[in-house]
């Protein structure tokens, strides 16, 4: 995909070109604290850099920048119950977790398409798991497990401290996976580490050393010479909607802690507009005109983004686009 991508916009661009390629499975695979997923999930992405390193460096006028968003899972090689893990050799870290050819949820599609009598034997050829009793109850007693022998209204599909029993298949595998190998994970949630970040730049113009995200934003606009127009657009285009309509009554209509339904804006004394969350999708109306569904609609140059404090975040050039019409 990344090859095609950027074989693509390469002959299409003469001027240039910005691709976003993201390995983001792995932040699924980080919150399942799968790690046999995380694992290939990084192989594959590593393959893309290659492909975008290979690019960068024969082209010489292209420069890479490879990060996370965040940190996820918190997981560490080697956990307490290794003894001396912090002598253990390669193989007894990686050794059994390179063997391992299903991924939880590769793991999970194989069970359910497959006899219960044939569960134990899957789980030693494609991961070298001999699976105790402990192990086959909470496959059995998992939800989602279609050939699971226990009816459905038995199962228990519920937590235990072993954390082995859930209403998930993969969850259950993910957590036959932790038992079995030497690694240890701090929550299913996004983890506030800082992450790594590697570059390219032909010339080396590299950003090193401890760099916060909204750096690599100023970076990668001097490369492309929008240090001041980049702000200004994004002023222009995402402006907060109490500026927009500063001389506007305004309110928004929807549950709270929900995405909001609309913003309305009192425009004169019987027309309203109406400008709805995550699209460019606006309407200008009486209420009678959006009673009956007749309200007139307008599109914006860009969606409009909320946020959680409820602001409306939209092109400041609204108000021209609606009166010119
Ligand atoms: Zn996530």
């Amino acid at each position: 995909m990344t090859q095609k991508a950027l074989s693509l916009l390469d002959h299409n661009n003469k001027e240039g070109f910005f691709l976003m390629v993201e390995g983001s499975k792995v932040d699924w695979a980080a919150h399942a604290n799968d790690p046999v997923g995380m694992a290939t999930e990084m192989l594959a992405f590593d393959k893309a850099v290659k492909v975008a390193l290979d690019f960068a460096q024969k082209d010489k006028n292209t420069a890479i920048i490879i990060l996370s968003d965040h940190g996820n899972s918190g997981m560490s090689i080697g956990l307490q119950r290794l003894k001396k893990y912090d002598k253990a050799s390669e193989k007894e870290l990686f050794g059994h977790l390179t063997s391992i050819q299903k991924t939880a949820e590769g793991m999970a599609q194989l069970l359910n398409q497959t006899q219960r009598e044939q569960a134990q034997e899957l789980f030693e050829q494609y991961a070298q798991i001999s699976l105790d009793q402990e192990d086959l109850e909470a496959l059995f007693h998992c939800k989602s497990y279609k050939n699971s022998p226990i009816p459905l209204e038995e199962r228990k599909g519920i937590s235990t401290e072993k954390g082995l029993y859930s209403q998930d298949l993969s969850s259950v595998i993910c957590a036959i996976y932790k038992k079995y190998l030497p690694f240890g994970f701090t929550t299913h949630g996004h983890t506030g580490e800082e992450v790594l970040l590697a570059s390219y730049h032909p010339e080396n113009h590299r950003p090193t050393g401890m760099v916060l995200n909204t750096e690599i934003n100023e970076y990668l606009c001097r490369l492309w010479g929008l240090e001041n127009r980049l702000p200004q657009l994004t002023d222009e285009a995402y402006a907060p909607h109490s500026k927009v309509f500063a001389n506007y009554t305004t309110s928004i209509k929807g549950e709270s802690n929900k995405i909001p339904q609309y913003l309305e804006v009192k425009l004169t004394k019987k027309k309203k507009l109406r400008i709805y969350p995550f699209t460019p999708n606006m309407e200008v109306g009486t209420d009678k005109e959006f009673q009956q569904g007749t309200a007139k609609k307008f599109r914006a140059p860009n969606n409009a983004v909320v946020d959680k404090t409820e602001t409306f975040y939209l092109n400041n050039r609204i108000l021209q686009i609606i009166s010119a019409r």
